[in-house]
């Protein structure tokens, strides 16, 4: 292997024997890191790497060093490239799925229009490559394996430095005609000429109110006008935005009444959200995954936050409908995406069989 490539994880979870052919492998591109996967027909993952992604200002050489990662795994799972099947390709971001080249992914300039799909066939040498949106991959994992497995419609909303949504309708993925069907972070929450602005420089969109940094902005505001807390002491001008949102959830765990509030805020913005999305989609369950969970399931703090979203939608929306579908943390975390991928791989592979 070229020494460029430093592995961060690898693992073998069983033999290649025991799996359920045909084989797929998902990739998931995040920006700071690369995850492949090489996943069986039933979701499961036969092997497991992972490198660094540090490519985000040439693509072209990202493409590269996917390839030989997947390489790579390919030769120490034990098996011949061409078992596999399909190799589904997510990133942070939507493709135009008929010119098969990226819009315009935010804080990454270089990879405006970028040709993502035949550039990684090239690097790969092979025409193999599924493209999705890694909100679309995660929720999809959660459909075929996770927290939605038995159900036909989910949707996965995503909350981190953005806020993403996947979802699966009647057992297909929503790509929508032009690749923005999921675009849930963008609905609009508030419509008054005060309202904030979005990381797309629109205002009173959901993530301007619900997203990690907007959740920090919050915090900071509150600090700033003096509302006494213990995160006074941790807030300063100097903390990253990307640290705050855990030491909101740290305080809330810990009693502090402004954290607490902080979290009820959240959820009251991400229940609205929901409100809208099931009055247009009606799904089975909605599912909040990401990075930002305020300590996720079975925790005091990620319960209380998931039982006031579960509030604000009883108290908006329609009565029939808000007890008939459920809201719950998505269980996959940071494996979703690479398996999503997979099964959209080869969901593709079943439509040409
Ligand atoms: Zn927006």
């Amino acid at each position: 292997m070229n020494s460029s490539l430093l592995l961060l994880e690898e693992t073998i979870h069983f033999p290649v024997s025991e799996a359920v052919q045909p084989l797929f492998i998902g990739v998931h591109y995040g920006g700071r890191y690369v995850k492949v996967g090489i996943v069986d027909s039933e979701g499961q993952t036969i092997s497991y790497f992972t490198t660094s992604g540090c490519g985000e200002q040439n693509p072209k050489l990202e493409m590269k060093r996917i390839a030989e990662l997947i390489n790579y795994a390919v030769s120490k799972t034990g098996i011949d490239f061409d078992s596999i099947q399909r190799v589904g390709l997510c990133f942070p971001g939507s493709m135009n799925p008929k010119t098969e080249k990226l819009y315009r992914p935010s804080n990454l300039p270089n990879w405006y229009d970028f040709p993502i799909v035949s550039e990684l066939n090239a690097a790969i040498g092979r025409d193999i490559t599924v493209f999705c949106n890694d909100a679309n991959a995660a929720a999809f994992a959660e459909y075929w394996i996770g927290a939605a497995k038995e159900m036909q419609s989910a949707a996965l909303i995503f909350l981190g430095n953005g806020i993403g949504c996947g979802m699966v309708i009647d057992g297909d993925e929503l790509i929508g005609a032009n690749g923005f069907g999921g675009e849930f972070g963008h609905i609009i929450i508030d419509s008054s000429p005060f309202a904030r602005w979005c990381s797309c420089m629109k205002q009173g969109h959901l993530e301007a109110y619900a997203s990690s940094p907007a959740v920090a902005r919050r915090t900071r505001e509150l600090l700033e006008v003096g509302v006494g807390s213990s995160l006074a002491d941790r807030v300063t001008e100097r903390t990253p935005l990307n640290e705050i949102p855990r030491m909101v959830y740290e305080e809330a765990d810990k009693g502090d009444k402004l954290a607490n509030q902080i979290v009820c805020d959240t959820a009251k913005y991400i229940g609205l959200g929901i409100v809208m999305l099931t009055h247009t989609i009606d799904p089975e369950c909605v599912l909040i995954g990401g990075e930002m969970m305020f300590g996720g399931k079975g925790s005091k703090v990620g319960e209380m936050f998931l039982d006031e979203i579960r509030n604000e939608v009883s108290k908006r929306g329609m009565a029939d409908l808000t007890k008939l579908f459920k809201i719950d943390f998505a269980k996959l975390g940071s494996y979703a995406c690479y398996i999503g991928s997979a099964g959209l791989a080869r969901e593709e592979s079943l439509l040409f069989s």
